[in-house]
């Protein structure tokens, strides 16, 4: 059976950014992502995949085309309506994870909540589920420098889901990891989008990208294939 459409979360349209210097970074990129997505955007280095990455989650805006996150238009936005609809809408991770040192597992998470209106009282117990989610309802009271690399990480994915954002943009998120936390961050985000998150990875390594069930490639500021796996034993 195939799966039915989804409506987009994302949808890129003839995209081009142009750096002074007359640098084009992105050329006409158009892509949509459906609601349920798990995709890699791969490509070599400096084949635009920050610079898409950065206009995906509107820290950026394209010199052309247009951008619809959730069924927003995100280019007549101010930029103060833009980070409301970033807080709401989207959540991030990093390949260094960026936590907070002074912070414990749950507040860093909690942080997440900061400007999305939630009160006070019900942050730290939504930060503590959504630590539960990914494995770390043991950790809670922990400081980052008492975790290991993945489990940073996967505080890290636990402060981009708390907000319940219509799509994660993870930017190379086992890049800082060994084989084996990098293996473990990889299965949490397949089995957190089969929860129903929609997540696009941004990474270089095409061993992370074959993981994935869908693969748009950048070569040159352009889209050079997007391919879908079918899943095993289904009908091509
Ligand atoms: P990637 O993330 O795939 O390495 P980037 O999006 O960082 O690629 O870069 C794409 C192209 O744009 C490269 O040629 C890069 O040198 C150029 N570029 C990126 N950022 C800037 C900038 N701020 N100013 C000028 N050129 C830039």
């Amino acid at each position: 059976m195939s799966r039915p459409p989804t409506a987009p979360v994302l949808v890129v349209h003839e995209v081009s950014k142009t750096y002074p210097g007359d640098v084009t970074a992105l050329d006409r990129v158009s892509l949509t992502v459906g609601e349920g997505e798990l995709l890699a955007i791969l490509g070599p280095s400096g084949s635009g995949k920050s610079t898409l990455l950065h206009i995906m989650g509107t820290l950026d805006r394209p010199t052309s085309g247009t951008v619809e996150i959730a069924g927003h238009a995100v280019s007549g936005l101010d930029d103060g309506r833009l980070s409301a609809l970033r807080a709401r809408l989207l959540g991030f991770v990093f390949q260094h994870f960026h936590l907070t040192d002074g912070l414990d597992a749950a507040e860093n998470v909690a942080t997440g909540l900061l400007y999305a209106g939630v009160p006070r009282r019900l942050r730290r117990p939504r930060a503590e589920e959504a630590l539960a989610r990914v494995g770390l309802a043991h950790r809670t009271r922990h400081l980052p420098r008492q975790l290991s690399g993945g489990e940073r990480q996967r505080v890290a994915i636990a402060r981009a889901l708390v907000n319940e954002p219509a799509l994660v943009l993870a930017d190379e998120p086992t890049g800082a990891l060994d084989s084996t936390n990098g293996q473990a961050v990889l299965d949490l985000l397949t089995a957190l989008n089969r929860e129903g998150t929609t997540i696009a990875v941004i990474t270089h390594d095409r061993d992370v990208a074959a993981r994935l069930p869908r693969r748009v490639e950048l070569r040159d500021g352009r889209i050079s294939s997007d391919t879908t796996r079918t899943p095993a034993g289904s009908p091509a």
